[in-house]
């Protein structure tokens, strides 16, 4: 995947976002209304190995597939990222993206920490959000107000969790989920502030100033 800012049509290039957050700080909720209230913003629909849960679709929710399906994808280096989080895999098909990417539109991938890390580590420019939860009792809150998961998992992810917030100094923003409403508000802001960044404004701002010849 190219890193380059602008696409060759000369139409700028999409930016890419990573929104990472413990199980249960409700990322997917603030995502959802995120693009919603952003026009040109899509999420990215991930593959995953695990099965839907009641209420999920596939190919909305996400690409459901199975393990060997899931493998296949990796040894073909179709996946810009992919990881195992409690024992699943889940990963972000490369051309999904840059086809998205290429079309000018910017996307948000909603993955893990070690997913984040993948991205980084291949030199793609991104905006990375960690979303926290207030406190580790709200989020331990949240998670049995859920009540899908049995103690066993929520014990799991609440482990997972201590480990994960304290990845945050890896991102560029912080956005805190007390209220969804104001937390919502906030992506916002960072998602009209980064496209408002002179590298991506350069070719519009240049146009402009033509018009004053
Ligand atoms: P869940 O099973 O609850 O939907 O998701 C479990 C975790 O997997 C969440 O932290 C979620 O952000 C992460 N996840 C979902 N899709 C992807 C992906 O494509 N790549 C990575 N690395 N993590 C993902």
């Amino acid at each position: 995947m190219s890193s380059s800012p602008s696409a060759g049509s000369g139409q700028r290039r999409g930016l890419l976002f990573i929104v990472s957050a413990p199980s249960g700080a409700g990322k997917t909720t603030l995502v959802e209304r995120l693009v919603e209230q952003s026009p040109r913003l899509k999420m990215s629909r991930s593959y995953t190995s695990r099965a839907a849960r009641e209420g999920e679709t596939d190919g909305v929710d996400y690409n459901f597939v199975s393990r060997p399906h899931f493998e296949a994808m990796i040894a073909a280096s179709q996946f810009l990222e992919w990881a195992d989080v409690f024992g699943n895999l889940y990963g972000t098909c490369a051309t999904d993206t840059e086809t998205l990417l290429d079309a000018g539109q910017d996307v948000v991938l909603v993955i893990d920490v070690q997913g984040a890390r993948k991205v980084r580590q291949r030199g793609i420019e991104t905006t990375a959000i960690f979303v926290m939860p207030p406190s580790f009792d709200v989020l331990e809150q949240r998670l049995r107000g859920r009540s899908k998961d049995s103690e066993a998992d929520i014990q799991r992810r609440l482990r997972m969790a201590r480990d994960e917030v304290a990845s945050f100094v890896e991102y560029d923003y912080v956005v805190v989920n007390d209220e969804l409403t104001a937390a919502v508000d906030r992506l916002r802001g960072i998602v009209i502030a980064e496209r408002a960044r002179l590298n991506r404004m350069r070719g519009e701002a240049a146009g402009i100033v033509r018009t004053f010849a």
